[in-house]
């Protein structure tokens, strides 16, 4: 479950702003151009898709403030979600925040609770949540169409994805690779 979203210097979002969640169904609303799309974007991004073009980029830099009448271009963006899991340990849960950075430089960094990680553990742990930076995860509009459109086969991986399973099989490959 994502608790916050959390934007800076990001797209439209030049000022820090944090978008709170709550059970159940989400919306987000307003006019057009007002950064709803940007806000998918952000959240797209932190879960590590990496191509411009999955941030409707023409570069990598793009995702950065580009400034705006008065107000300068934002040097870095940072966007952080913070996720709650039930522990199915404990019956308690637990909070993991994950930061995304990106300099003027192009070059990005991931946290997870504040200690520098791989984008490969960020992967593995979005695909262990069934949020992973798949296509299926993210539906826009018109996608609804293409997975009606679908085999079962591959309808299946967009299960296996939802109910968090592609996180063993794909440990299970790395294992028998090794
Ligand atoms: P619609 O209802 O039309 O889908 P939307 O609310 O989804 O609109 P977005 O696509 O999220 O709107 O936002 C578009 C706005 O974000 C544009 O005004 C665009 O200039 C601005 N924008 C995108 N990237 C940046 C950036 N790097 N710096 C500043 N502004 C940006
Ligand atoms: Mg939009």
């Amino acid at each position: 479950m994502i608790r916050t979203l959390k934007l800076k210097g990001f797209k439209s979002f030049a000022d820090e702003t944090e978008i709170r969640f709550t059970d159940g169904i989400n919306c987000i609303v307003g006019p057009n151009g007002c950064g709803k799309s940007n806000v998918v974007d952000a959240l797209k991004w932190v879960v590590g898709v990496t191509s411009a073009k999955g941030m409707r980029a023409d570069t990598i830099k793009d995702v950065i403030f580009k400034g705006s009448e008065g107000r300068r271009p934002a040097r870095s963006a940072e966007v952080s979600i913070l996720i709650e899991q039930d522990d199915l340990f404990s019956g308690g849960s637990g909070l993991t925040e994950v930061r995304r950075r990106i300099n003027s430089k192009g070059e990005s960094e991931f946290l997870i609770n504040g200690r520098k990680v791989r984008l490969k553990d960020v992967h593995q742990l979005f695909t262990s949540l069934g949020l992973g930076n798949r296509d299926y995860a993210f539906l826009e509009q018109g996608q609804i169409d293409r997975i009606l459109r679908m085999r079962p086969s591959e309808r299946k991986v967009l299960i296996d994805e939802a109910a968090g399973i592609t996180a063993f099989k794909e440990k299970r490959e790395e294992t028998l690779r090794e």
